[in-house]
């Protein structure tokens, strides 16, 4: 793909979606930690009515170590995974609070360092949380990468390296949530919707879906006249 494509994909994305975020409710970097964690394999709508029951209660590290993995469970139990979910959180608090005087660290290593969290996560936490021009790369990334031809790769990895390598900076900070929510809602994985796609006459897929048959309108019936007595 062509860098000029690139930068017009961009243009259109943005202008789709100007201000594009995580769907997963934080407000701090512990909770983003948190509920990127507890993502994994769920929809970020039942880690959202999870978490604003548990942030309430436990939203800091040494909250969630008080709090326990027991604990924890009764507020993520309908999450799948949970049972490892709430392992590696309540050890990831401990270790935070040893290692990192209860704070989440900016930094890549020690991120990936923490009990459950992967590249992925990490990238998430530096890019949502810190600012950082990071592009973690979910299924929807990895699909919507591939198919558009913006940086086609047989692995996460190799998508990721090839986003970075050409995203032009200005778009770096936020083509992780373009990717993702285009992903998430237009170019889907078993029915693309190509006809209402902003990016349609510069994505490279070959078997781009077509408009469904068009449905004729009912024909209208006549409006009945009334006939309007003039008042007196
Ligand atoms: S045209 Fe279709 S396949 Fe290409 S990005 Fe848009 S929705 Fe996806």
């Amino acid at each position: 793909m062509s860098p000029e494509k690139r930068v017009e994909i961009y243009r259109r994305l943005r202008a789709a979606i100007p201000k594009p975020t995580t769907e997963l409710q934080f407000r701090t970097p512990y909770e983003l930690r948190v509920a990127v964690s507890l993502s994994a394999q769920a929809t970020d709508k039942s880690v959202n009515l999870a978490t604003a029951r548990l942030f309430p209660v436990a939203n800091t590290p040494a909250a969630m170590l008080a709090l326990g993995e027991t604990g924890l469970k009764e507020y993520i139990k309908t999450i799948g995974l949970f049972n490892t979910k709430a392992k590696n959180v309540v050890a990831a608090a401990k270790m935070l609070l040893e290692s990192h005087g209860g704070e989440v660290p900016k930094d890549r290593e020690a991120l990936e360092a923490l009990p459950g969290v992967g590249r992925k996560t990490a990238n998430v936490v530096l890019n949502t949380a810190f600012g950082e021009p990071t592009i973690a790369v979910d299924t929807h990334i990895f699909r919507v990468a591939n198919r558009t031809g913006l940086a086609p790769g047989k692995d996460v990895r190799e998508v990721e390296d090839k986003l970075v390598k050409f995203t032009p900076d200005e778009f770096k900070q936020d083509a992780h949530h373009w990717l993702i929510l285009h992903g998430r809602y237009v170019c889907k994985a078993r029915k693309p919707e190509c006809p209402r796609c902003v990016i349609r006459e510069l994505c490279e897929f070959k078997q781009k879906t077509k408009p469904g048959p068009r449905v004729p309108l009912a024909l209208k019936k006549p409006a009945k006249r009334t006939k309007h007595k003039a008042q007196r």
